[in-house]
């Protein structure tokens, strides 16, 4: 799964929290919908891109959950408010009960999102993705140059299939989102890349600036951008804002900052157990996707129903509401802004997930994200030396 950048559901899944409270029985109040559903339907993907969000250990993890098995996780999260559902891995075009699961998910009421590198598909698969009933397709680029692409991915083929997958989504009349994960190999060449979205009539473009989970936290060092790139590159995308609203061009830019040059922190998944849910290969279910890391046994849909993974799993409460907050969070005026940042950054960075998240000023941590963007300013490690996410790495790195 690429890095979206925001690691927040998308907007259009966020109903008045009121509505959704009200929607709820008695004795679980407090507790919003889980509106937004994130399928990782695998972790088996053609590509390597070694900012990928997938947990390093990847290629150790059980077995994947079978096409019944996700049909009804797919109907309890519906039962319990979900509206959106993405499809994501991994890649999972690599699954041939993909049509069925989108179909089933349709017919369910569920807005339906493709989350893909373009990789593996077909005229004739979107096709019968659209018969499916599917809503919406991502497809994501590494480069708007070839060259560089395709090293980042690590497939000689990958940027002339997108290419070529990008105009057939758009022949086939769906909005489409392309996402380019931006860092400091491809950040000056903003310019290029919105010229290219804009080529392939792409309905939005997510320039999202890397955030730093998993492979790309592995390779930080190599891809934090400095602030002098990051200042340029949304420069230059507000005045493509400027230029395509003027020509009242329906081409829509979203441009997503680190937040390692933030000084507070984003409000992660807009609360933990607020209203997004996770659910991996191998049916483990998660609060957000980069917190497989954590030290917390989270649930599985094998072992129980997604009601009570919701409501009553510990993994799900653990960091809820404000009670689990120590200082300086816990007499913050700005707790029910932010819920403390991000836990897994919080973990990452100072070993505890009930910190304050580092990239908060107020954090006595906040040191290790100030030495990180220094470091960014002296980087001269090239793509080749990143280390790509691969079956490889990821045994080598978890010692298996
Ligand atoms: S390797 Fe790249 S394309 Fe594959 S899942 Fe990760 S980010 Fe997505
Ligand atoms: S101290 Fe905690 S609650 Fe206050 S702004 Fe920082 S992260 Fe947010």
């Amino acid at each position: 799964m690429q890095s979206t950048g925001s690691n927040s559901p998308d907007e259009a899944a966020a109903q008045p929290r009121q509505a959704q409270q009200q929607a709820l029985p008695s004795g679980e109040e407090k507790i919003g919908l889980p509106l937004w559903l994130l399928a990782e339907l695998t972790y088996r993907c053609p590509l390597q891109c070694p900012y990928c969000s997938n947990p390093l250990d990847f290629a150790r993890q059980g077995a994947e959950l079978g096409t019944d098995e996700w049909l009804r996780v797919i109907s309890e999260a519906r039962q319990l408010g979900a509206a959106q559902i993405g499809f994501s891995g991994g890649e999972p075009l690599v699954r041939a009960d993909l049509a069925d699961l989108i179909g089933e998910s349709r017919r369910l009421g569920y807005y339906t999102n493709l989350i893909t590198s373009g990789i593996g598909l077909t005229e004739q698969k979107i096709a019968d993705f659209q018969r499916a009933g599917l809503d919406h397709i991502q497809i994501s680029f590494q480069s708007s140059d070839e060259q560089v692409n395709n090293m980042l991915a690590g497939s000689s083929k990958a940027f002339a299939q997108k290419l070529a997958m990008a105009r057939a989504v758009k022949a086939h009349d769906y909005p489409m989102v392309l996402n380019f994960v931006t860092h400091r190999h491809n950040i000056d060449h903003i310019d290029r890349i919105i010229e290219l979205c804009i080529a392939l009539e792409a309905d939005f473009v997510e320039l999202a600036t890397c955030q730093f989970y998993g492979w790309a936290y592995l390779n930080r060092e190599g891809l934090l951008p400095t602030r002098e790139q990051l200042e340029r590159a949304e420069r230059v995308t507000n005045e493509y804002r400027d230029r395509l609203a003027a020509e009242g061009h329906p081409c829509k830019l979203i441009f997503v900052m680190p937040d390692y040059y933030e000084e507070r922190p984003k409000p992660c998944m807009s609360g933990w157990g607020s209203l997004f849910l996770t659910v991996t290969p191998d049916g483990t279910a998660l609060p957000c996707h980069g917190a497989r890391q954590l030290p917390i046994a989270f649930p599985n849909v094998r072992d129980h129903d997604l009601r009570h993974i919701w409501y009553e799993s510990f993994g799900f409460n653990r960091f809820r509401g404000r009670d689990w907050m120590p200082e300086p969070c816990r007499s913050c005026s700005e707790k029910d802004k932010d819920f403390g940042g991000c836990r897994c950054q919080a973990f990452m960075l100072t070993g505890d997930a009930a910190n304050a998240d580092p990239v908060c000023g107020k954090s006595p941590h906040h040191g290790l994200i100030v030495d990180a963007r220094n470091e960014a300013l002296h980087a001269i490690q090239p793509i080749q030396q990143l280390v790509f996410r691969n079956d490889k790495n990821s045994c080598r790195i978890s010692g298996t």
